[in-house]
Order: structure tokens, then C-alpha cells, then sequence
């Protein structure tokens, strides 16, 4: 059996087309499958529908989580409720096209454990998420020493023995692509073109983008970490020299006005 595990928030409009574009590339490929909706605490009326398309279609499933927790931990959560041998992750907006299943299903078979996409820059992107999308792979993959290629995204195929690897992982600040990378299972990649999101708005602002690339470096590098210590080392140093600095001026030099030795050290 295949998996889809589908991660929304808000996303009631997207739902249903994306399930109408689905079903039949997924019956074209002639295994069973189960379509696992996780609503990450939408506010709207996505659970609904999920209930609705289940009613229509019982391989369809939902999985509704307490609160937001985050695109990161709503796939998680769906690919530790996944039955399949293998699960497909991708996002409810149809930015990640359905057609691209069976290319991923056929690296599949070939015998790959995972398989990565990666989104081709569309024109329609704004430069600065260009560069700045660039500048993070190209960051993150200096400080954690692992290859992550620009334009990885969270649309990917794990069989059931990377799906199970990924679910032994305790990790806080979850950084998925990260993980996947290092668990180093032989994988192969397919290239797409993201389309616009169907309806709706990206829930990615630039803070959550920048908490998501701090949870990837942090979690991946002890450079950070080295860092602070080296900084910690220089700064006790210098504070250490000029402590010396005030003793002397008032010891042997005699220059300074009462107190300020003191204060100073
Ligand atoms: N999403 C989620 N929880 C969140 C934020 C997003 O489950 O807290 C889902 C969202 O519904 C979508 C996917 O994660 O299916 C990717 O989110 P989005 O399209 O907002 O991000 P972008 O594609 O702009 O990076
Ligand atoms: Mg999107």
C-alpha cells in the first residue's frame, strides 16, 4: 500500500481539488493507496471537509492534532499513522503537482528507500525568496557538512524502513530534511515545477522561516555552539586584560581618580 500524508492548515478550499487531481494518477498506478489528511488545528473548516472526502472515499483518512504545531511535526505525526510500504508527504496547496507521484513511486521501485524532490525556481517566485532560499541550502549545508541541494522540499517518498528510521528520532526543533539526508538510506531525486498556491496564503513568513533555518542549523552543527565558546574565551580575555590595565594605571602609574580601579576590575 502507499501512503499520502497531507499536512493543512486552513487549507478548505484546497482539500477537495487536490483530492479530485489525486485519486485517479493514484489509481493509475494500480496499488492500493490511503490518502491521510492531518489537520494541524485549522480554524477553519478543513476538518469538515476531510470528514466529507472520507465519507466519499474511504481510503480517505484524517488525523486532526490538538493545536498548531507546525508543518515539520503535522508530518510527523501523519507519517507515524502511515500503513503504507511506502508514504508520500506533500502539501495540501497543489504546489507540489500529483503527477509527480508515479515518477516517485517508480524510483520506488527501482529500489531507492527515499526520494527527494527538488523544486525548479519558477518565475513567478519573488527574487528575494530566490536568494534567500539559496543562501540557506548553501549555509546549512557548509555549517552541518550534509549535502542538502537548493530547493529540497518537503514532497518526498520514504519507504517503510526510512519512515520507521525517521519515527526512532526524539528531536526537538524538528528539521525533516535534515534528518532524511543524514540517515543516508540510497535515494534518487525528481525534479518539479511548483505551481501557485490553489487558494489561500503561505503560513511562511520570514520569521518562521528563519526559526525553521535556526532549528536546521542548530540541530545539524556544533558550530554555533563552537562559536559562542570561542566568543565566550575572547571576551573573558579581554575583559581579563583590561583588569590588569586599571590595576596597573593605579599602581604604577598613578593616574586614575579614586574608585574607578575598583569599579573597573
Ligand atoms: N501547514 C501545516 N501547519 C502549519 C503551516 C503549514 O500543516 O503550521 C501545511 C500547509 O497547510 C501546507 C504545507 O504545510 O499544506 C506547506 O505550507 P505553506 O503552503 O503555507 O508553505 P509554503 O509552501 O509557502 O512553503
Ligand atoms: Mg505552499
Amino acid at each position: 500500500m502507499l501512503s499520502i500524508v497531507v499536512p493543512a492548515l486552513d487549507e478548505e478550499e484546497n482539500l477537495v481539488p487536490l483530492f479530485d487531481e489525486l485519486a485517479p494518477i493514484l489509481d493509475d498506478l494500480g496499488l492500493p493507496w490511503e490518502l491521510l489528511f492531518v489537520d494541524d488545528g485549522s480554524r477553519d473548516e478543513t476538518w469538515s471537509r476531510v470528514l466529507q472526502l472520507g465519507e466519499r472515499d474511504p481510503r480517505v483518512r484524517g488525523l486532526r492534532l490538538s493545536r498548531n504545531f507546525g508543518h515539520q511535526y503535522a508530518l510527523l505525526a501523519g507519517i507515524s499513522r502511515a500503513r503504507g510500504e511506502a508514504v508520500v508527504t506533500m502539501d495540501a496547496d497543489l504546489q507540489h503537482p500529483p503527477r509527480i507521484v508515479p515518477q516517485l513511486v517508480e524510483e520506488w521501485r527501482k529500489g531507492n528507500r527515499v526520494v527527494h524532490t527538488v523544486r525548479l525556481h519558477s518565475q513567478d517566485e519573488s527574487v528575494f525568496k530566490r536568494l534567500t532560499s539559496r543562501l540557506f541550502y548553501s549555509v546549512f549545508s557548509f555549517l552541518s557538512g550534509s549535502r542538502l541541494e537548493s530547493g529540497m522540499a518537503d514532497f518526498r517518498l520514504l519507504d517503510r524502513q526510512a519512515a520507521d528510521g525517521l519515527l526512532a528520532f526524539r528531536e526537538e526543533g524538528l528539521f525533516l530534511r535534515g534528518i532524511v539526508q543524514w540517515m543516508g538510506f540510497p535515494s534518487s531525486k525528481v525534479e518539479f515545477e511548483a505551481r501557485p498556491r490553489h487558494t489561500g496564503n503561505t503560513s511562511y513568513s520570514l520569521g518562521r522561516m528563519i526559526k525553521l533555518m535556526w532549528a536546521g542549523v542548530s540541530s545539524f552543527s556544533l558550530v554555533p555552539l563552537r562559536l559562542a565558546v570561542v566568543l565566550g574565551l575572547l571576551t573573558s580575555l579581554f575583559a581579563i586584560e583590561q583588569g590588569f590595565e586599571a590595576i596597573y594605571r593605579k599602581v604604577v602609574l598613578d593616574v586614575t581618580v579614586p574608585g574607578w580601579t575598583q569599579t573597573m576590575v
